[in-house]
């Protein structure tokens, strides 16, 4: 076992605070990471704050997780030592169930072991990114390219791939107008992925003060929701909306401004449920869908077509003391727009 410094939350009603654990020992297929950056994902608050219930404490929060190979198990094929890896929102899975062979483990029948929050086989608890190390089998552990800046590289393993994931699902590219909405962690990937792809891309936002970012990032346009007008005059007008939104809001607002046949996908994750109207959907045909964040094959796709492309995400790297903070201008969404934890801090 190796000791381990991590930032956790004791309680659902008490800020982060340092916090000791041990790692396990490498197993034949494990590699040791030392992590250098780990992103601050919304989930993370959700979960840290026990919005969605069952949360399991001490948490030690982080799913967007980069660092650097310090030791690999005997039976370990992709990895040596010194390379780049990252770890994305889970760290097991079933292996044998439909979706586990279909490379979807991210939907497993028999539940994903979640990389924080959750529990491995032997049922002891998970333990995430915001800590100096971790452990995890080579399967469920992602290729780094050694060419682009890695704090910008640690938000995709979360925000990256479960924008990145859905619109390739759905075939979105060239001809396709496209509404993402929110501009956030999740939501600046979507803009930057969907205007990759070819789509003509709109940024639907509560902020008027994020227009510039918003055009900067690759949106054709931008719109503030809270304009009734400006809403109304976009009814039935895009082909595909991707709603990152994080806290409760009206699904139907959003509904409205898909055309005949387009479809509505929810990655964003408020705590309380929204109505959807019959009559929203059958006018035009429309679809309301969900999606999430994507399996090991596609999220390492995700990751060369990032190296390729030289996407990575825009972020605010902080030190581990800065992170209650970060959490309440998330909350005001105030990103701009992803931290990221320097995990040197740590130390
Ligand atoms: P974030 O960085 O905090 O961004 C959320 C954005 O939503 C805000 O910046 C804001 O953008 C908008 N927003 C916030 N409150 C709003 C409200 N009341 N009405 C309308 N818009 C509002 O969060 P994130 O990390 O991108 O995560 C977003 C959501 O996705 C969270 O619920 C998270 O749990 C979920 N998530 C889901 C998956 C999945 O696999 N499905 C994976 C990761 C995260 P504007 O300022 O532009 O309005
Ligand atoms: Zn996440
Ligand atoms: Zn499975």
């Amino acid at each position: 076992m190796t000791p381990v410094n991590a930032y956790a939350a004791q309680s659902a009603t008490t800020p982060l605070t340092p916090f000791n654990f041990e790692r396990r020992d490498v197993g034949t297929n494990d590699v040791q990471i030392e992590i250098l950056y780990c992103g601050v994902c919304h989930s993370d608050i959700h979960q840290a704050r026990n919005e969605w219930g069952g949360s399991i404490f001490p948490m030690v929060p982080g799913h967007e997780i980069v660092g650097r190979i310090t030791k690999v198990g005997s039976g370990v094929k992709k990895f040596i030592v010194g390379q780049l890896a990252g770890v994305g929102c889970f760290v097991d899975s079933c292996r044998t169930c439909p979706s586990c062979l279909a490379n979807e483990e991210q939907y497993c029948d028999n539940g994903m072991v979640a990389t924080y929050n959750g529990r491995d086989k032997a049922g002891n608890p998970t333990y995430g990114g915001y800590s100096t190390q971790i452990v995890v089998d080579e399967k469920y552990t992602l290729h780094v390219a050694e060419s682009l800046p890695i704090e910008g590289v640690a938000p995709l393993l979360c925000a990256g791939i479960t924008t990145y994931s859905p619109l390739r699902h759905w075939n979105i590219g060239k001809g396709h107008k496209v509404a993402i909405v929110g501009l956030g962690g999740l939501g600046h990937m979507g803009v930057k992925f969907a205007a990759s792809f070819g789509a003509d891309v709109t940024v639907l936002s509560t902020s008027k003060s994020k227009e510039q970012d918003a055009l900067n990032l690759g949106a054709h346009h931008f719109a503030v929701t809270k304009d009734a007008v400006t809403m109304k005059s976009l009814q039935g007008k895009f082909d595909f909306i991707l709603s990152t939104i994080s806290a409760p809001h009206e699904y139907n607002d959003y509904l409205n401004l898909l055309t005949l046949n387009g479809t509505m996908v929810v990655v964003g994750v408020p705590p309380q449920p929204s109505i959807v109207g019959a009559f929203n959907l059958i006018g035009k045909r429309r679809s309301i869908a969900g999606s999430l964040i994507g399996g090991i094959k596609e999220t390492q796709e995700m990751l060369d077509y990032c190296a390729e492309h030289n996407i990575v995400s825009d972020v605010e790297v902080i030190k581990v003391s800065a992170i209650n903070e970060a959490y309440e201008r998330m909350l005001k969404a105030d990103v701009r727009y992803r931290f990221v934890i320097d995990i040197a801090s740590l130390k």
